[in-house]
């Protein structure tokens, strides 16, 4: 679904398992095949930087010129801001902060817009939430189809097959994806989950057996009351949900800032 860069070495997770009919079903020990910069027994994360083959200007330049791939047939977009919604879901948006990958910002602004039958529906999530002590937190939600054509355009050739190709677009492309977890209400911090946000390890799988046994209890309440309320967990990421109706959507490219609602 989405680039993983973990370490010193570019890692394409979810899409490449997600491609290849002999996917990893096993789990290894934990101490073992961790990625490099991934620290055995520790959820951190680090986070792995490419050197973009353009200047990041002339990347956004030429990708806010291409056209997206056409589809027929799609429901009307209605992008809605989450946070209008519901101002109690936290956000912390890391593509507009220099804390990924290219290590400069791809979003202009740190907003989280689903299409609205996908917010309304992480609005419920949130509200069952609150009795048990906790809220969410988004990392990802839309993400213009320009940016992933930034990501694909940036990254060298030998490294092409680790991003997603923009002629196919992505889940988040479509507003019906986000990337979420839980933070605690008493104190306002993001939960400890058995592996950190975009970690490119068995730990980021929504079944794996390690960590401690709060962090899988609170995964288990996320992806509960998520998938209670039409999001599917995705197999290689215990924080990336895709919500039901996603194929009826059709690839968006539309800015933050030209978002009106
Ligand atoms: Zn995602």
């Amino acid at each position: 679904m989405k680039t993983r860069l973990v370490g010193s070495t570019l890692v394409l997770f979810a899409t490449s398992f997600a491609q290849s009919p002999n996917a990893p079903k096993s789990f290894l020990p934990q101490a073992e095949r961790l990625p490099p910069g991934v620290t055995s027994g520790s959820p951190s994360q680090q986070t792995f930087h490419i050197t973009p083959l353009k200047p990041i200007e002339q990347l956004r330049r030429e990708a806010l010129q291409a056209e997206p791939p056409r589809e027929q047939g799609k429901r009307t977009p209605d992008l809605v801001e989450v946070t209008k919604l519901d101002s109690t879901i936290h956000l912390d948006i890391r593509y507009a902060s220099t804390n990924n990958f290219m290590g400069t910002p791809l979003y202009t602004q740190a907003r989280a817009f689903l299409q609205r039958p996908a917010a309304e529906a992480v609005v419920r999530a949130n509200r069952v939430l609150k009795p048990q002590g906790y809220g969410l937190l988004i990392h990802d939600a839309y993400r213009p189809w320009y940016v992933t054509k930034m990501f694909w355009d940036a990254t060298p050739d030998d490294k092409k097959k680790f991003v997603a190709n923009p002629s196919e677009g992505s889940r988040h492309n479509r507003g019906c994806a986000v990337d979420i977890t839980l933070y605690e209400l008493k104190s306002g911090h993001e939960v400890e989950m058995p592996s950190g946000y975009d970690e490119m390890s068995e730990r980021a799988y929504p079944d794996y057996p390690g960590g401690t046994s709060e962090q899988r209890r609170l995964r288990g309440v996320l992806r509960k009351t998520m998938e209670e309320q039409g999001f599917k967990v995705f197999e290689f990421e215990w924080w990336h949900f895709d919500y039901k109706d996603w194929q009826q959507y059709p690839i968006m490219n539309v800015r933050f800032e030209d978002i009106s609602k």
